[in-house]
């Protein structure tokens, strides 16, 4: 029997996960390990008695009263904290869901790669803040790494039988956000919930803010670096509004391979639950005719700042990817709590950059989980001030 665990089980990803689990059996077909959550400790526990689960752990610590009494009687271990959930990455299984939102998911996704199984990686905040890492302790450890996050999944799949020295080009499909069609300069008084309102996919409500403002798209771009080893120059992003495309990959003899599906994460969950072999999932299929155009459009650099400064944290190498990870969580952070505005979390990243990258040596690409943490560390802090500055300017 395959033993599985879910990090992040009571999110969006973590949810489609599950439902996916159940479908192809549940408790009958899997063991589950461990199952993972932040606060929401009734939904966590009522999965975990579903797949009776190992373990259900909650990061916060506040919650653990609430969630051992939803388990009372059922057998599952509750535990709670940061250090309860890594543990819980220490406890051996053959398919790991990395699905955290956040820096958060890349502790567990490091030590879950140790026990040499697959790593199912929706997080792509930990490539972009520790690829090298990642990378290496898979490769240290015989461990597999499979994409889950929809671009990734779709060039991944395009590559098969393929050999990656043969690739051109890499092309990302994005949505364009809530506001892509909103003039430009309206953009500075956009609020959460116009930019929460995605044309098409239904995420946690972080990545939506950040599909809109395109910030999702340079870290996939990023992703797309650390995940195939290709190089900057070969990866570009067009605006394909329909999210019918998931991806493309160009080969240098002029060939282009698509993939395309309906806009439901349990695709690119399913195929790397069912990897190698596909299974039949329960998403809906495409009618052409009835779609009838695919339209596409170049990004406005104006529009998504997000795309250029991608561009830069990829020329830095190094501890860029945590510096810029950080800082764009701590930018949303604030523009989540109404502090600063829409297009000031690119302003903060920015900011940020300028002002860690020259305090810290970026040239290295060995680098440890230590100074990962501290480049995290010191980027937070920096964007914090950032954003206070932003935030007084906004006030008066
Ligand atoms: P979400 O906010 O819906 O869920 C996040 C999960 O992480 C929840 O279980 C939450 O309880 C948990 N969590 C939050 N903060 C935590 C912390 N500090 N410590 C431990 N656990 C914590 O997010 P999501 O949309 O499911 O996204 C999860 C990951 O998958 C992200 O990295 C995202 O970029 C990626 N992803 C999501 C989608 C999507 O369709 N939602 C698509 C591609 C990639
Ligand atoms: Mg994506």
């Amino acid at each position: 029997m395959r033993s599985i665990s879910i990090f992040g089980a009571t999110g969006s990803v973590g949810e489609s996960t599950f439902d996916l689990i159940c479908r192809a059996g549940g408790a009958k077909a899997f063991r589950t390990v461990a199952l993972t959550g932040a606060r929401n400790v009734a939904r966590l526990a009522e999965m975990a008695r579903v797949l009776r689960a190992e373990v259900a752990v909650c990061a916060d610590e506040s919650c653990l009263p609430d969630l051992r009494a939803a388990l009372a009687g059922s057998g599952v271990q509750a535990a709670a904290g940061d250090a309860a959930i890594a543990e819980a990455a220490d406890r051996p299984a053959d398919w790991v869901m990395s699905a955290i939102v956040g820096a958060a998911g890349l502790v567990p996704g490091l030590r879950a790669l140790r026990h040499g199984g697959t790593l199912a990686l929706a997080n792509k905040e930990s490539l972009v803040t520790a690829g090298p890492l990642l990378m290496a302790t898979a490769a240290a450890h015989g461990a597999r790494l499979l994409p889950v996050d929809s671009e990734h999944s779709a060039i991944f799949q395009a590559l098969v039988g393929e050999d990656i020295a043969s690739v051109e080009r890499i092309i990302l499909t994005a949505s364009g956000g809530a506001l892509r069609d909103w003039p430009l300069p309206a953009l500075a008084q956009a609020t959460v919930k116009e930019a929460l309102a995605h044309p098409n996919w239904a995420m946690g409500q972080r990545i939506t803010i950040d599909s809109a403002s395109m910030f999702n798209k340079a870290l996939e771009v990023i992703e797309t670096r650390e995940f195939f080893g290709v190089s900057p120059d070969q990866i570009e992003v067009i605006i394909h509004p329909e999210s019918l495309i998931h991806s493309l990959v160009g080969f240098q003899d002029g060939a282009i391979m698509a993939h395309l599906g309906a806009p439901d994460m349990r695709h690119a969950i399913g195929y790397a639950l069912n990897w190698p072999d596909r299974a039949p999932l329960p998403v809906a299929r495409l009618d052409l005719a009835q779609i009838a155009t695919l339209s596409f459009r170049a990004p406005d650099l104006a529009r998504y700042p997000a795309l250029r400064l991608c561009r830069e944290v990829m020329a830095a190498r190094g501890l860029a990817g945590a510096v810029f990870n950080a800082a764009k969580e701590i930018a949303l952070d604030r523009f989540l709590d109404g502090g600063i505005g829409f297009m000031d979390m690119a302003g903060v990243v920015e900011d940020t950059l300028a002002r860690v990258m020259p305090e810290m040596c970026l040239e290295t690409d060995v680098m440890t989980l230590e100074d990962i943490q501290g480049a995290d560390h010191l980027a937070r802090v920096r964007a914090a001030e950032a954003a206070a500055v932003l935030a007084g300017r906004r006030a008066t």
